[in-house]
């Protein structure tokens, strides 16, 4: 997940840079390799995506 295109492959609605379409939802976003045990963050952004494309789906 990056915010410039030249960084990661999603931005921060977890949907291709390139893509206007197709989304990403997993740990595959993580900027970077945690320490910490990454499945509840993986969770709680799949969460987060399900609520945007609901909210877009609505617009
Ligand atoms: C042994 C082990 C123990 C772990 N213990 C913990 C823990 O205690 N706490 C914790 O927080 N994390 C733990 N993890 C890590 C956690 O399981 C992962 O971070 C989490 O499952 C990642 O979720 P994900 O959705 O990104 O990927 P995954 O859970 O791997 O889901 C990917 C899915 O995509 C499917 N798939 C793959 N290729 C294709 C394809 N071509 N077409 C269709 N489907 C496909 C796979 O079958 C799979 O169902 C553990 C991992 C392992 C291996």
């Amino acid at each position: 997940m990056s915010k410039d295109p030249r960084d990661g492959v999603v931005n921060a609605d977890c949907r291709l840079h390139d893509v206007a379409n197709l989304y990403v939802a997993g740990s595959a976003v993580f900027p970077t390799g945690g320490q910490a045990n990454p499945m509840l963050p993986a969770v709680a952004l799949a969460l987060r995506l399900s609520a945007h494309l609901a909210q877009t789906r609505r617009a």
